[in-house]
């Protein structure tokens, strides 16, 4: 069985071809400046990468540039389209309405619409991607994968602001989480790697990235999770300030005439380590700037380990234990210095980091042999449980 899984940003296009025998990635690629100029990017493993100028005017575009380069006798892995048997869906908000994956129809479209207020950056250009689909696929079945719908096993306690509780039940406003499927693919792969069935496991998650949020995945379920209503929640990251008194906003707006919209424009986008720094959001610019002697670099990194030691703990004291820290996504596989900074230190809890092993690259335990609990390294696949849900959905096997 062959599974299309679709990623649509505002002016992008990522896709990942898979097969679902083996789960194997037959081609994955990209289309960029949709609307603009026009660029398609495609690998297939064991080829030289392919790439050019493609004019898209739309989304709907883009795909039929997909359809081409999936099927075309130069750059193609497939005959036609029709031996794809789903296309899956990335899709960052599903509000309360969605726990699991679900199969596309008018419905669901109509409340991934509803979602939009939550999500109005993310989930636009994610019912582009569905619609130019739709036109172009044909009768092919499509499933919407959630960012959110791991996190829908949080309880109340967990999931509700203390604001005036007709604010959740008029308006949503509650904590939802996100990269849902990153922090279920690690948390299962670190149960498998443990050799123990999760459902018996506390382990907590760190997704950092440009975007990091971390969770609470207590016998499988998160049971907390760092961003909330918005991705803007929780520790610093690369440009978003994460969690910081609300208060400021209102007393900022006094001091500097900026409006609410604009004060959150720069929590977004130009706070974070980036805002602290004014070097990068980077962390490889922040290191190489801090070792160059930046103390506004080095503070940045500091901040952000910081914030995340105490959200291992906070979790740790919410599941009563951890038996498993996984460090995932662009810094947690790739960053040894911040991993060490993160976890050198909790010991008190169980978990020893192997300073030597942390240095190795690739899905590894970092703790050493005789560490109570496990810290591992474990790089994500989002698409490949996008792919699997999908499988599942229409009816094939998957593992
Ligand atoms: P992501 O959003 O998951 O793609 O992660 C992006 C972040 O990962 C950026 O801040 C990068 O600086 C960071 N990153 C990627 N590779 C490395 C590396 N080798 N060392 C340090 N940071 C890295």
């Amino acid at each position: 069985m062959k599974i299309l899984v679709i990623n649509a940003g505002s002016s992008s296009l990522k896709y990942q071809l898979f097969d679902m025998e083996n789960e194997t990635v037959l081609a994955k690629g990209l289309c960029e400046r949709i609307g603009l100029d026009g660029r398609v990017k495609q690998s297939v493993p064991g080829r030289p990468d392919f790439e050019a100028e493609r004019a898209m005017a739309d989304h709907s575009d883009a795909i039929q540039a997909v359809t081409l380069l999936l099927t075309s006798p130069e750059t193609g892995v497939i005959k036609s389209m029709d031996e794809i048997s789903a296309v899956g869906h990335r899709v960052v908000h599903g509000g309360e309405m969605f726990n699991s994956s679900v199969l596309i129809d008018d419905s669901v479209i109509a409340a991934i619409e509803e979602c939009v207020p939550l999500a109005p950056l993310h989930n636009p250009p994610n019912l582009v991607g569905i619609d130019a689909c739709r036109q172009r696929l044909g009768d092919v079945p499509q499933v919407a994968v959630f960012d959110t719908a791991f996190h829908q096993t949080m309880p109340e306690k967990a999931f509700m602001y203390a604001l005036p509780y007709e604010y959740y039940e008029n308006f949503k406003i509650r904590r939802y989480g996100f990269h849902g499927t990153s922090h279920l693919y690690v948390s299962r792969k670190a149960a498998e790697l443990l050799g123990r069935p999760i459902e018996k496991l506390k382990i907590i998650t760190c997704h950092m990235g440009n975007g990091t949020s971390i969770a609470a995945v207590k016998n499988g379920k998160s049971v907390d999770t760092s961003m909330g209503f918005t991705p803007l929640e929780g520790v610093p990251m690369g440009t978003r300030s994460g969690s910081i008194d609300p208060a400021i906003i209102e007393f900022l707006s006094a001091r500097c005439g900026m409006d609410i919209g604009e004060i959150t424009t720069v929590m977004n986008r130009k706070s974070g380590v980036l805002g602290i720094s004014g070097v990068s959001s980077d962390f490889r610019d922040l290191h190489a700037a801090a070792d160059g002697g930046n103390r506004r670099a080095q503070l940045a990194l500091d901040m952000f380990a910081y914030a995340i030691i105490k959200t291992i703990g906070g979790y740790a004291a919410a599941m009563g234990g951890c038996d498993a820290l996984v460090f995932t996504a662009g810094i947690g596989e790739n960053n040894a210095r911040m991993r060490q900074w993160v976890a050198g230190d909790l010991g008190y809890m169980g978990l020893n980091l192997d300073s030597a092993r942390n240095a190795v690259r690739g899905e590894t335990f970092i703790s050493t042999a005789d560490s109570p609990g496990k810290i591992m390294v474990i790089p994500t696949d989002e698409e490949l449980v996008i792919a699997r849900d999908c499988a599942a959905i229409v009816g094939g096997n998957t593992r």
